[in-house]
């Protein structure tokens, strides 16, 4: 019951933008985004396609007035030549401007898709995992992929929408000018009409029920039929004659279903020839009138009755062109909620950070309390630490202690559900987030490799590339000799997924990719969250090795889970049930004989254990 009533609900849930709101949306993309033409193109469709239909509309009538007036054969002639030139002018520029609508409404709609591809890669980090935004991405995403979709399908509707709205404003002022209460019977007519056709044709929609019904019975009896657990049932019980019963009423609800839909779309089509017998009846009536009692000419009488005839396809065609309207707002919506997506963290307007690499900076955690949205566990609880400026930092503990957590929150990924990350003693939420990022240089555990050249991926732009830099980088990270060897060297593609002649490097030389990028950046704090997972021991030593180097005279936060490799560091956090549990140097903590040596003890005793089973 709850269920159903949250579903009525979120049925109800109207879309934060109508369909103007959207249409005004999309002009004024199109006009900022530099693809004006789209605009101009609309217009002239619309208005190549309303002048096709008026020169059609006045052929008849105006040949014949001037056969009327017995006019010259020249004029005669001209009438007929200016016509057939106009059809053929009209013709062909509604051909042109066609053929041309296409590329600036493509260009806009990979516009939006870069649009929604920056808001993914640069939205606050929290939002990558909120269900909500992760849908509005994917609905947003659909609404862009194809032609037919909203972002660009939305272009033929408005120039739709246009094209029938000035043909009915032209249409009801020659209506007007005859008579106006031949428009009010015109207009009424049409619109029951109309509602009489949607009637009709939502019939089989509202009583769905009634067909969904009679077909799951036909399926349970065909089912039943072949069900070989039943089958004994059946023949013991003589069940055939039951389930052949239930088959033919449920054939017989089924097709008095479609007589009743059949029925519907019938009455639909009498009442609109009923409708359209009296507008016609109504005007051809008047029209005469006006030819016997005031000298109304046959021409006249032609083009007012045409207009007449012609006017329903203006109504309709607007009621059509906004039904689609609405639906392709929907889509809009989409896409315009997911670029203005909540963003929690400051960007633009947060306080500007000049990120210098030799400077000192004091990162603190102040009383921080984290819980992820959605769960009841604090993962930290209420975690005081400072990190000094040129400190080298481990954060040891089992998994799911909390360490990379930590680790988001000292990079300014997560904002604490309580207390403050303080930089240098103002808290980081005041900075503009993108400047706090300029803090860091990381390794993580998942890499990202780009889609670009070597040089690209260690400089992490594709201009302004300092190749020397990048060489001494490389050099530094140990990666030199490979890439030295490559045939395209550092303008080497990496990413086969782009591009298929790329080359693939090993996990140790990616990792030795990552080191190298983040030499590149030369952050005032270095990050390295379990950097060597994926390697071998002998690679992973080695990386040690590096790693101490780099953080030589530089702040640095190391998570990992080799507690050999952390010994080097200044300082040593044991986390433990969302609280540091112990704190101090490697001999500290080998000292207290607490958590930290057991572990260590634990995992000493498996590489001795390991490196014997290897000598055996
Ligand atoms: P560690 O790095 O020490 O292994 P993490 O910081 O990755 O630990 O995770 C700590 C706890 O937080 C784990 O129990 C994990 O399941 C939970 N967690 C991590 N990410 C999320 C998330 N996005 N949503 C909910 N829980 C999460």
């Amino acid at each position: 019951m709850g269920n159903n009533n949250e579903n009525r609900k979120k049925k109800k849930e109207k879309p934060k933008y109508n369909a103007w709101q959207n249409s005004w949306f999309m002009i004024k993309l199109a006009w900022q985004t530099k693809e004006k033409k789209i605009l101009v193109l609309c217009v002239l469709v619309a208005t190549f396609a309303v002048l096709k239909n008026l020169l059609e509309l006045y052929v008849v009538p105006t040949i014949l007035s001037v056969v009327e007036r017995k006019a010259s054969i020249e004029e005669m002639l001209l009438t007929i030549l200016g016509f057939v030139g106009g059809m053929m002018l009209v013709s062909a520029g509604a051909a042109y401007v066609g053929e041309n609508t296409l590329y600036g409404r493509v260009t806009l709609r990979l516009g939006l898709i870069g649009m929604l591809n920056k808001k993914s890669s640069t939205t606050s980090y929290p939002n990558l995992f909120d269900e909500k935004f992760d849908k509005l991405t994917k609905s947003a995403l659909e609404a862009v992929g194809t032609n037919e979709r909203a972002s660009e399908a939305i272009w033929k509707t408005l120039t739709d929408l246009l094209k029938n709205v000035i043909g009915f404003v032209i249409y009801v002022s020659l209506i007007v000018l005859v008579q106006p209460i031949l428009l009010l019977v015109v207009l009424i007519t049409t619109i029951i009409g109309h509602c009489a056709n949607r009637y009709a044709n939502g019939y089989k929609y509202r009583h769905r029920k009634e067909e969904a019904e009679a077909i799951g019975q036909m399926v349970y009896v065909r089912d039943r039929a072949r069900d070989y657990s039943a089958a004994k049932d059946i023949r013991v019980f003589g069940l055939r004659s039951w389930l052949e019963e239930l088959f033919e009423k449920a054939m017989e609800a089924y097709m008095a279903f479609h007589q009743r839909c059949q029925r519907a779309y019938l009455w639909a089509k009498v009442a609109d020839v009923g409708l359209t017998f009296v507008r016609n009846g109504i005007a051809y009536g008047y029209l005469i009138y006006l030819v016997l009692e005031q000298n109304l000419s046959t021409a006249e009488f032609l083009l007012y009755f045409s207009a007449v005839s012609g006017f329903a396809a203006w109504v309709l065609g607007i009621l059509e062109n906004l039904n689609i309207l609405h639906r392709q707002s929907i889509d809009i919506t989409a896409i315009r909620e997911c670029l203005e997506y909540h963003e929690p963290f400051a960007f633009e307007n947060g306080e500007m950070l000049e990120v210098e690499s030799n400077k000192k900076y004091e990162i603190k955690l102040h009383k921080v309390s984290y819980r992820y949205p959605g769960t009841d566990v604090d993962i930290l609880k209420e975690v005081d630490l400072t990190l000094h400026p040129g400190e080298n930092l481990a954060v040891v503990g089992l998994n799911g202690a909390g360490k990379t957590t930590l680790v988001k929150l000292i990079c300014g990924f997560l904002d604490p559900t309580e207390g403050q990350v303080l930089l240098n003693g103002v808290d980081i939420r005041t900075y503009n987030r993108a400047d706090y990022y300029k803090m860091f240089s990381a390794v993580f555990q998942k890499f990202g490799v780009l889609a670009a050249t070597i040089a690209a991926n260690i400089a992490q732009t594709e201009d302004d590339i300092n190749i020397v830099r990048v060489k001494e980088c490389a050099e530094k990270a140990g990666l030199c000799e490979k890439i030295d060897a490559l045939p395209e060297q550092y303008n080497t593609l990496l990413n086969r997924e782009v591009f298929e002649e790329a080359t693939m490097l090993s996990g140790g030389e990616t990792q030795r990719l990552m080191l190298a990028r983040a030499l590149y950046k030369d952050a005032p704090v270095i990050v390295l969250d379990e950097p060597t997972a994926a390697l071998d021991p002998i690679a992973e030593y080695d990386m040690y090795q590096k790693y101490n180097e780099m953080t030589k005279d530089k702040s640095s936060v190391y998570i990992s889970h080799r507690l050999a490799s952390t010994r080097f560091c200044d300082r040593i956090i044991l986390l433990e049930n969302g609280v540091i549990a112990e704190e101090g140097t490697h001999k500290d903590l080998m000292q207290k004989g607490g958590k930290y040596a057991e572990l260590f003890a634990v995992q000493s005793k498996y590489y001795q254990e390991g490196e014997s089973d290897n000598e055996k």
